[in-house]
């Protein structure tokens, strides 16, 4: 089936519209027709090919809300009607090891992703969300509760359970002291569900006009991450810092900020490597590590966490002709907190 998209041709070309192919529906496929799809850093990062091996054209978009409009003969657990998800994986093997453990974003064959990527056949690319419609298994599909506000509901598919995953990895718990590094789309997310599991968080950021949202997300505290002397003051005070810079940073500035044994969790994905100091990590048994995404269960977790708390993401709705002025705001911080393309301004 043929359906409208906005991609890019090559890295940093402008977005502009165009026809796509998605497979006719097999047994176990659910045809989504789009209703939202969030804009995440990934997206900004990979049509501007930063982190290399990027395919064109790119459809990119991997945080998707829309209606389920048709079934396969063999699905069982969604029909017509139905307020549904898409994240970062459409499909993995779905019999290694890994797969069996519901950690399909480390699928021993490498999973499906999105965009940016090809379907098991490794042959097929993939197009992502920033789309009319969308094919998928549905083992890759997640019920969205009807609770929730499908434009707020979309980033919950990527920065949702980016940030729920460590979050839970951790055992976050009420009185936890968590930091969150980075007001964006990510960070926002992390503010919003831990403060939701009862933790004290306080957002570390560059930006001093952020420091009003930051309480209103939920943080405790506010810390200007460009003031040497919030590394003096903080020092020692974590049991989990979640960081979601975009940007090359200094880590070893944050492993300071860290209790003995307190973990620093690597979200965001620098373009360039930064170093580590051994003493950073030695002095107070620190731990530095990274987390991917989330499986499906744990995505399902996630939403059904959010609809019974009522967490959603804070959106700034744009149409497909926005995407590129949507990318140079984020490059520069200015995102309050997630663009959300409306899916019916795409094609026509
Ligand atoms: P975003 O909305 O653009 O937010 C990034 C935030 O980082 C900015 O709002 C800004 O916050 C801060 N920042 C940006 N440049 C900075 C700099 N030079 N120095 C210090 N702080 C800076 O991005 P996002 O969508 O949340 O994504 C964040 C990162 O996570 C991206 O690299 C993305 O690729 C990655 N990501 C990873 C996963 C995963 O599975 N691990 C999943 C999704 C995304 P302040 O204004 O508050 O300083
Ligand atoms: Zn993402
Ligand atoms: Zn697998």
């Amino acid at each position: 089936m043929k359906v409208h998209a906005i991609a890019t041709e090559y890295p940093h070309a402008p977005f502009g519209p165009r026809v796509i192919e998605r497979r006719e529906p097999r047994a176990d496929d659910v045809v989504i027709d789009i209703a939202f799809c969030g804009i995440c850093h990934s997206d900004v990062h990979q049509a501007r090919d930063e982190w290399g091996g990027a395919r064109f054209p790119m459809v990119p978009g991997h945080e998707i809300v829309g209606r389920v409009i048709e079934v396969g003969a063999g699905v069982t657990r969604f029909e017509p009607g139905d307020l549904v998800g898409v994240g970062c994986m459409v499909d993995s093997c779905r019999s290694c090891g890994q797969c069996g453990a519901h950690h399909e974003q480390f699928c021993e064959k490498g999973c499906s992703w999105t965009y940016n990527g090809t379907e098991m056949d490794r042959e097929t690319p993939t197009y992502g969300g920033y789309s009319t419609h969308v094919v998928v298994s549905e083992r890759f599909v997640l019920r969205v509760p009807e609770s929730l506000d499908p434009a707020g509901a979309a980033p919950l598919l990527c920065a949702g359970i980016t940030t729920w995953s460590p979050l839970r990895q951790w055992g976050t718990k009420a009185g936890d002291e968590v930091a969150v590094v980075g007001l964006g789309g990510l960070g926002h997310m992390a503010v919003k569900l831990a403060a939701a599991m009862g933790a004290n968080v306080t957002m570390f950021s560059t930006s001093p006009g952020k420091a009003a949202d930051a309480e209103r997300l939920g943080a405790a505290g506010f810390a200007l991450s460009t003031d040497p002397a919030t590394f003096e003051r903080l020092k020692g005070r974590f049991d989990l810092i979640i960081d979601t810079i975009s940007a090359p940073h200094d880590y070893n500035q944050y492993l300071g900020l860290l209790k003995p044994y307190g973990a620093m969790v690597v979200l965001g994905i620098p373009p360039v490597a930064s170093e580590v100091g051994a003493f950073s990590l030695i002095a107070g048994n620190k731990r530095l590590a990274g987390s991917l995404i989330g499986g499906i269960a744990e995505t399902q977790e996630m939403l059904d966490f959010c609809g019974e708390h009522g967490v959603v993401s804070d959106v700034e709705i744009v149409s497909g002709a926005d995407v590129d002025a949507a990318y140079e705001r984020m490059m520069k911080g200015d995102v309050r907190y997630r663009f959300v393309i409306d899916a019916s301004t795409i094609g026509g």
